[in-house]
């Protein structure tokens, strides 16, 4: 081991503490310190190299060293780094806003930033929770979530999550929502078969709403996947059927893109696989390319307008972050934005999905996987102990962290959910790339299960 490598891996383990990390055992592994990269490749200090499997936890987009963003954000230093958004503005922050729009669903009209996913979620709640405020309905407080929904770690954010192991020891901290199943086929909350159900787990947000629409003010879901959740897949046609209910029980409907946007699911947005337009839309990830942070909540004129009025009304919303709409990572996004259009992103990944969707059928014949899922670049291998009963491995089996140690020996980076192992591609791959991802991804699920 080189002795550069040496030195930042016992520097890390006295100094650092790593996200979704069990500390007691990571500091008896030597980590791999990422020190380089380039296209879907990441290099390490030791000289070896990987392809990014899960784009860097599904923030990469192009792939890394974009000619355009590397561009836009030297241009950009050069200029201005940061200046504020309360009261003022920075042309970065403004051309950005202007684009998303453009590129936004029909109707979806401002553009508030963040930092991150999480911060971007909580202006989401609260401005959901304030417009109701403001309408004259102040009893509509509560929210609807899905069981198996995530949408980032600060307590607004994880009271509407779904993920029982992150988020059942904080339950003394959260406010009360309702909870909705999962739209899960795999492994259907209800008992239910698609299509015979005729998509029965939509139909249960109907019921909440219906009794208890008067003390409602949003639904929020991931839309067509619930990516944290195991990047489980809805059926066609459910997302449509949440946005009739939110409008039949007068409702607002916030779609979390934060993990789905940019391109992932094939369309720029999810929701536009349904032509389904949110109240209120969340951005975060990939909105730099997977560069900088910076999130986004983008709504509708409605909710916009509910905010209007003389300073002494009060109905400002009273929120905003330090960083929000930094002229850097703002730049950042506007170079990402050029990359899709140059090169014709969207259009050219049709043929990548078809490759990827192709390979994914090989892991449907595999002794210990249950079930596949793909939206777009965004896939779910479902790792079972008994493929008739659907019987789950143990957790502490870690079936899924040996399979990506086996991958990672083989220049394949991925990190699993449990037992998925979870692929999200940078929509920048090839297909000489991204089948030697699956060969070494098939191979590894394989040896793990297997032998
Ligand atoms: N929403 C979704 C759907 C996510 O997948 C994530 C992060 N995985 C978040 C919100 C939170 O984003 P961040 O980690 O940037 O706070």
């Amino acid at each position: 081991m080189a002795d550069k490598t040496k030195k930042l891996g016992a520097y890390d383990r006295e100094f650092l503490w790593h996200p979704f990390t069990q500390m007691k055992e990571y500091e008896e592994t030597d980590p791999i310190v990422i020190e380089g990269g380039e296209g879907v490749y990441l290099y390490d200090t030791e000289g070896k190299k990987y392809i990014d499997g899960v784009s860097s936890l599904w923030v990469n987009i192009h792939g890394h060293k974009v000619p355009e963003i590397d561009r836009a954000i030297k241009e950009q230093v050069d200029k201005l780094s940061h200046s504020t958004l309360l009261g003022a503005t920075n042309p970065p922050a403004v051309e950005l806003a202007k684009e998303l729009i453009d590129i936004c669903p029909p109707g979806l009209k401002r553009v508030f930033y963040s930092g991150d996913g999480a911060s971007a979620v909580e202006v989401a709640l609260k401005m959901s929770f304030q417009y109701w405020q403001h309408n004259s309905k102040p009893e509509k407080t509560k929210f609807v979530f899905l069981e198996n929904g995530y949408h980032g770690d600060t307590l607004g954010a994880v009271s509407v999550g779904g993920i029982d192991l992150f988020h059942s020891t904080f339950k003394p901290l959260l406010f009360e929502t309702y909870k909705a199943p999962s739209y899960y086929c795999y492994r259907c909350p209800l008992g239910k078969e698609y299509p015979s159900c005729e998509i029965a787990c939509a139909k249960e947000i109907e019921n909440i709403l219906k009794a208890h629409h008067d003390e409602v003010c949003a639904v929020i879901l991931e839309p067509y996947v619930q990516a944290a959740g195991g990047m489980i897949v809805a059926p066609e046609g459910y997302l449509k059927m949440i946005r009739e209910y939110c409008d039949r029980y007068d409702v607002l409907m916030i779609l979390d893109e934060v993990a789905t946007g940019f391109g992932r699911t094939g369309e720029m947005f999810a929701c536009q696989h349904e032509g389904v337009t949110p109240d209120i839309m969340v951005l975060g990830k990939g909105m730099t390319g997977g560069y900088l942070p910076l999130s986004a909540t983008i709504t509708n004129q409605k909710v916009y307008d509910a905010f209007l009025g003389d300073y002494e009304e009060f109905k400002t919303f009273f929120h905003g972050h330090s960083y929000a709409g930094n002229p850097i990572s703002c730049a950042a996004s506007l170079g990402n934005l050029e990359v899709f259009k140059k090169y014709k992103t969207l259009e050219y990944l049709q043929e990548k999905i078809e490759c990827f969707e192709q390979e994914l059928k090989e892991f449907e014949g595999l002794k210990h996987v249950g079930n596949v899922r793909n939206k777009g670049l965004m896939a779910g291998i479902e790792l079972v102990e008994d493929k008739e009963t659907k019987k789950p491995y143990e957790l502490s089996k870690k079936m899924g962290w040996k399979i990506a140690e086996i991958a990672i020996k083989n220049e394949v980076l991925i990190r699993p959910l449990g037992n998925v192992v979870v692929l999200m591609l940078p929509l920048g791959i090839d297909t000489v790339d991204l089948k030697k991802l699956m060969k070494v991804t098939y191979r590894a699920i394989k040896e793990a299960t297997e032998s």
